[in-house]
């Protein structure tokens, strides 16, 4: 009997409405200059995005098909054939600010989104596809069941918002869940003003006991927690009041 060889997957669903790819590109604003596509697979979002010719466009596909059927049909476009999350950017755009697009490969999409926030400095807008579920929760408001680390650490660095849901029968294999696109704004001040490395800290460990109020959570950081907002739980508390808790704790700690 012969076997079926599965394809190497990469977390490829291809877009097949080009009204939405249209409407995913269409969320650059017009200051964006220099713009990176993640994941251009067979190029729906790329045959909009080299129509603006303001826009200096370059891609990443770790897909070799993709890739080469990307050279055959957008013959200037630059693509690197690597994997966008061991990609350098010291190496495009000459230290320039860009911007990140894509319908992005669902199979890593956290990282990718930690990768952005760990070069802010350099990544003024960022919009695309997402699972649904990974758009509400980065997009999330402080009191939502969804509301987590994700969305204190994104909200902190960017204005978020959650565009449109996407059905999954727009795809091509659909997924097996419902899609959504976000667009991320880099909010004016890149730096918090706050010890960064305790900001993240903190975060990390009052979620991962989300029920406990911030008092019983961050007991590890052994400091008195006298004041009334490290009775509130985690979820109910918003990047700027991290922030206030943040400093308080340094200043225990010093
Ligand atoms: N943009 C296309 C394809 C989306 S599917 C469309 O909308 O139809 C996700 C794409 O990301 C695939 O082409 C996949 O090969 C690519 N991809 C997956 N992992 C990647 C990685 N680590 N780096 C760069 N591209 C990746």
């Amino acid at each position: 009997m012969q076997r079926v060889v599965p394809k190497k997957r990469f977390g490829q669903h291809f877009l097949k409405d080009l009204k939405i790819a249209e409407r995913i590109v269409e969320t650059i604003p017009a200051d964006v200059a220099n713009i990176l596509e993640i994941g251009p697979g067979t190029g729906v979002l790329t045959q909009f995005l080299i129509k603006n010719p303001a826009l200096n466009l370059k891609a990443i596909e770790i897909d070799t098909e993709s890739y080469a059927y990307l050279k055959e049909h957008f013959a200037g476009l630059e693509v690197y054939a690597e994997d966008f999350l061991k990609f350098d950017f010291d190496r495009i755009f000459d230290s320039q600010p860009f911007g990140i697009i894509g319908n992005f490969p669902y199979n890593i999409s956290t990282e990718i989104l930690f990768k952005v926030l760990d070069n802010r400095n350099r990544i003024p807008f960022f919009a695309g596809m997402f699972q649904k579920e990974v758009a509400e929760r980065i997009c999330a408001p402080s009191g939502s069941k969804t509301y987590g680390i994700t969305s204190v650490l994104t909200q902190a660095y960017y204005d978020t918002e959650y565009l449109f849901t996407v059905s999954e029968h727009v795809f091509v294999p659909p997924p097996k869940v419902k899609s959504a696109v976000i667009r991320l704004t880099r909010k004016e001040t890149q730096m918090l003003p706050c010890d960064e490395r305790l900001f993240f800290s903190i975060v990390k460990t009052a979620f991962n006991q989300r029920r406990k109020t911030m008092r019983n959570s961050l007991k590890a950081f052994n400091v008195d927690f006298t004041e009334d907002i490290f009775a509130h739980r985690p979820e109910q508390l918003g990047y700027e009041q991290f922030i206030e808790i943040t400093n308080l704790i340094k200043n225990k700690m010093n």
